[in-house]
């Protein structure tokens, strides 16, 4: 589908791998020698690696995955008895703190990104056919129609309680683009409760660690190139923290020679065509990481660069262009290593 050969390697850059996450001699403890727990499960439409050290790591592991388990079937727009399904069909629903916690911060990056995020977006993902992969391509005339569903200030939500209700008739909202985001800090936090203090969670796109490795090493991330199976764009060093990748080559289909994939600009009801082809976010916070990758896309590379200028203390980002190009933020640039054209964002 995609043109792989924009992906030739141009420069080897070399970069110094300093100030990446607190690399620490002397963490060589006595978990050093411990093989990792790794269990992969298939969730959230992704399939998920877990990897955690230590005495304790099995417990940890079986614990994450018990409630990545319960998360799905409390949040997923495809089971019919999930609180999401429910609130969309009912349009109104009493949220558990989870499911509350998790529309709180979709509707905050929201506000952030000026609506470039938009848990609204439901009605139209449906109307492309992405939640059941039933494809189609409505006309202007339906997403025109289907746009006026997306207003988030039609949401009333009680953050206390968790109650929430829609004023407009045929609104649905769609914690898809955020949700793992949240699911790899909860493992992350799980993982700690049972004692253990390294390890990371790779959720397709969302990649969340804890901790340093256990010898006190930085984790190195390797982003994938999405035209090439195997290939890398390149390589992160980082500590404790969530590096989300969004792009259009995860869901897609074509029609009449022409790509339509799933990330929605919510100004248009179109899949966005900003000319990006992934957007890696990495920060403190893997729910905002997962938001923004996800709102980032749909902005494009300037307006995505602006909006980082404006939050350079929240998150950095990477970008890969349709021209196979790479933009690094400055605060991350130290941390990450490619052989491709890689351009630096101050
Ligand atoms: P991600 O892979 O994190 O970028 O999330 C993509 C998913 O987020 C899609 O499959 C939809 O469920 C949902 N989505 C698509 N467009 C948007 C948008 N503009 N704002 C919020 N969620 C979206
Ligand atoms: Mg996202």
């Amino acid at each position: 589908m995609h043109k792989s050969s924009i992906l030739l390697p141009l420069a080897v850059v070399i970069l110094l791998l300093t100030g990446c996450g607190e690399e620490n001699e002397n963490n060589s403890n006595d978990i050093v020698n411990d093989d990792p727990v790794t269990t992969e499960i298939f969730a959230m439409d992704t399939y998920m690696t877990l990897t955690a050290y230590g005495e304790n790591a099995q417990t940890a592991v079986d614990d994450a995955v018990n409630y990545i388990n319960d998360l799905d079937a409390m949040l997923s727009t495809g089971i019919e008895t999930s609180e999401i399904s429910l609130l969309n069909t009912n349009g109104e629903y009493s949220l558990s703190t989870d499911a509350a916690t998790i529309l709180e911060s979709a509707l905050e990056v929201t506000s952030l990104t000026n609506g470039a995020f938009n848990p609204t977006i439901y009605p139209i993902m449906t109307a492309w056919g992405f939640p059941t992969q039933e494809f189609r391509v409505p006309s202007d005339d339906e997403l025109q129609n289907l746009l006026e569903l997306t207003d988030v200030s039609a949401i009333n939500f009680n953050e206390e309680t968790g109650e929430v209700s829609f004023d407009t008739a045929g609104m649905a909202i769609d914690l898809g683009g955020i949700v793992k985001g949240y699911v790899a800090e909860k493992v992350a936090e799980i993982f700690t409760n049972d004692g253990v203090t390294s390890g990371i969670a790779s959720l397709g796109g969302d990649v969340q660690t804890l901790g340093l490795k256990p010898d006190g090493s930085t984790w190195r991330v390797a982003l994938q190139n999405p035209d090439a199976d195997g290939d890398y764009l390149g390589i992160l060093e980082v500590g404790e923290i969530a590096v989300v990748t969004s792009g259009d080559y995860e869901r897609y289909f074509e029609e009449d020679g022409v790509t339509y994939h799933h990330i929605i600009d919510p100004s248009t009801g179109y899949p966005a065509m900003t000319g990006l082809h992934s957007v890696t976010v990495i920060s403190e916070d893997g729910t905002l990481a997962d938001g923004l990758s996800t709102a980032l896309f749909v902005m494009g590379l300037d307006e995505a660069n602006d909006f980082w200028r404006e939050n350079n203390d929240l998150f950095d980002a990477i970008f890969l262009d349709d021209d196979g190009i790479l933009y690094v933020t400055a605060g991350i640039a130290d941390c990450f290593s490619s052989s491709y054209e890689t351009v630096i964002i101050e």
